[in-house]
């Protein structure tokens, strides 16, 4: 850590489940002694991810990294008990595990092939079934225009993002790290180095690393940085709706159409990503309801049950998209390397926030990844000329 002063003083712009879970880490590394500073302008994250998400974990990504960094991730969820608790007080995220089921027509199958031995070189719990083992499997599904399905049977499932993005910060807390609520405006930076973050107000908070952990607001924070994140809010709508179809077993599905749903409670959620051409940057987060309108059509089409369905409620995220390839943009700005980066998540950022958490505390305290070696994400594949396509987006 040359060029730091001791204590180190780290400044974590954005509190949300990425932000938290970087400062929990940070603040139970061995080798930090630290001061963590966590900037949030809106402790109430009426707009935040970590709080509008569909809150899933999966193993089946078409890239070894994200694979392993799922792996952390769901052992990480499994034992959230003990690693979070704070003085009796013990967090509950309701991890329900259950696969997902991705569905393919005859199109879609050899990318589902080669996805799976992806996955099977990597250890994941997957199986591929043919139309008659999904027919058998989950006889509430039409299956008559699909030619496969690659179904999780471990280490998949669904949570409470909040309440692991709320365990994070009062853990963090409980280790001292301080949460101010505050607007960051950018990185104060000379000779190739961040000395501090600036405040709406004109306040400064000097700080020895900095870290962009503000979700789909990052990429404004870097405009005086002259560095370009192709990093942009993508809106994301959720759909819960009720119907008298019986689903016994619901994994959660991804239709080839790219629509995907799963139960909740008693009744289901569903969400489907826009056309294209009509996937505009950084709108506002109100609810496309006409989007329904098609769900509904693949809803009926794939699950006949699903013929009658009553809207109940609907809610609308950001997804922080990377334009570029679709994956978490991690460590290092090329040009101030210490000023970190984790952005960029595409819509899989909460199953990633454990495994991104460790990974940027290690580089902090050791100036490298130990456990899990994070570079195939690193920040510098942009300007390296570099892609790491990530098929397997919902
Ligand atoms: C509809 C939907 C479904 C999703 N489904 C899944 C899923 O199933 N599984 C999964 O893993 N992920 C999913 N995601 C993605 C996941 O929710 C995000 O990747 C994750 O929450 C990102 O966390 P974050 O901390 O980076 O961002 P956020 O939670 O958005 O937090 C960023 C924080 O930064 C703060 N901030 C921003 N700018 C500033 C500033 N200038 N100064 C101070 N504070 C600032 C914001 O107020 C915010 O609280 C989904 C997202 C959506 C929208």
């Amino acid at each position: 850590m040359s060029n730091t002063t001791y204590p180190p003083q780290v400044v974590i712009v954005g509190g949300g489940v990425i932000g938290s879970a970087i400062a929990y880490f940070l603040a139970t590394h061995p080798k930090f002694g630290g001061h963590i500073t966590v900037v949030e302008r809106d402790p109430t994250y009426t707009q935040a991810s970590s709080a509008l998400s569909a809150s899933s974990i999966r193993q089946q990504f078409s890239q070894p990294v994200n694979i392993a960094v799922s792996q952390f991730g769901i052992d990480f969820l499994r034992a959230i008990k003990q690693h979070l608790a704070v003085d009796g007080d013990v967090p509950d995220i309701g991890l329900t595990e259950r696969g997902y089921l991705y569905l393919a027509t005859e199109d879609g199958a050899a990318t589902l092939r080669e996805n799976h031995a992806t996955q099977r070189a990597q250890g994941v719990d997957v199986a591929l079934l043919n139309p008659a083992e999904l027919q058998q499997r989950f006889p509430w599904l039409q299956v008559d225009d699909l030619a496969l399905g690659s179904l999780g049977l471990s280490g998949e499932g669904w949570f409470d993002g909040y309440g692991l993005l709320m365990a994070f910060k009062q853990k963090a807390r409980s280790l001292g790290v301080q949460y101010v609520k505050a607007e960051a405006t950018g990185f104060v930076h000379s000779a190739g180095r961040v000395s501090a973050v600036a405040l709406q107000g004109g306040a400064q908070l000097p700080c020895d690393w900095a870290v962009n952990a503000a979700g789909a607001w990052a990429r404004p924070l870097l405009a005086g940085t002259g560095f370009d994140l192709p990093v942009h809010g993508r809106r994301r709508c959720v759909y819960a709706f009720a119907s008298p179809a019986k689903t016994p077993g619901c994994p959660l599905v991804i239709d080839p159409a790219g629509l995907w749903f799963r139960p909740e409670g008693g009744i289901w959620i569903c969400g489907l990503p826009p056309a294209p051409g009509e996937d505009a940057n950084d709108v506002s987060l109100d609810v496309d309801y006409k989007l329904f309108d098609e769900a509904w059509l693949t809803l009926a089409h794939r699950v006949p049950g699903f013929e009658a369905v009553r809207l109940q409620r609907a809610w609308a995220g950001y997804y922080e998209y990377n334009t570029h390839d679709h994956n978490a943009l991690l460590g290092p700005h090329p040009q101030l390397p210490n000023l970190l980066l984790a952005n960029g998540f595409s819509g899989h950022g909460l199953q990633q926030s454990p495994a991104v958490g460790r990974g940027l505390a290690e580089w902090i305290a050791e100036g490298r990844y130990s456990s899990l070696d994070l570079s195939p994400l690193a920040a510098a594949r942009l300007v390296e000329g570099r892609s790491l396509l990530e098929k397997n987006v919902i």
